[in-house]
């Protein structure tokens, strides 16, 4: 991808401690910011609205979200502990970018963020 990721410590924070609470389920947020010609910033998480106790990303209806246009992808947990895209994962892609988190959360090094094409991306912490 050709422009810069920039995510919010705070986003980053509230991503593993979400993963945290809802585990063994997974979790599933909204990434919400901006983005203009050069960059992708993430500044906030939102619980999807039709989010249920229970659902994964794989059952989620991602059809279903109304459009917003400051919804920049999905972040969603992976309980295995494996830190990378299921085909699933892949076939769903909602927004610009995906982000995942694996078992145990602890640290951004239980984060991977994705684009479209699956394939990761380096990102900044502000
Ligand atoms: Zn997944």
């Amino acid at each position: 991808m050709d422009k810069e990721v920039f995510v919010k410590r705070s986003v980053i924070d509230s991503i593993l401690s979400y993963a945290q609470i809802c585990h063994p389920r997974e979790s599933i947020l909204l990434l919400k910011g901006k983005t203009d010609k050069k960059k992708i910033v993430i500044s906030d998480v939102q619980i999807p609205p039709l989010a249920t106790h229970g659902s994964s990303f794989s059952g989620f209806p991602l059809s279903r979200l109304p459009i917003d246009f400051s919804v920049m992808g999905v972040a969603h947990s992976h309980p295995s502990g494996a830190l990378r895209p299921s085909v699933t994962d892949l076939n769903k892609f909602y927004g610009r970018l995906m982000l995942i988190t694996a078992y145990p959360y602890q640290t951004e090094q239980n984060i991977i963020i994705l684009d479209r094409k699956g394939q990761p991306q380096n990102y900044k912490i502000l």
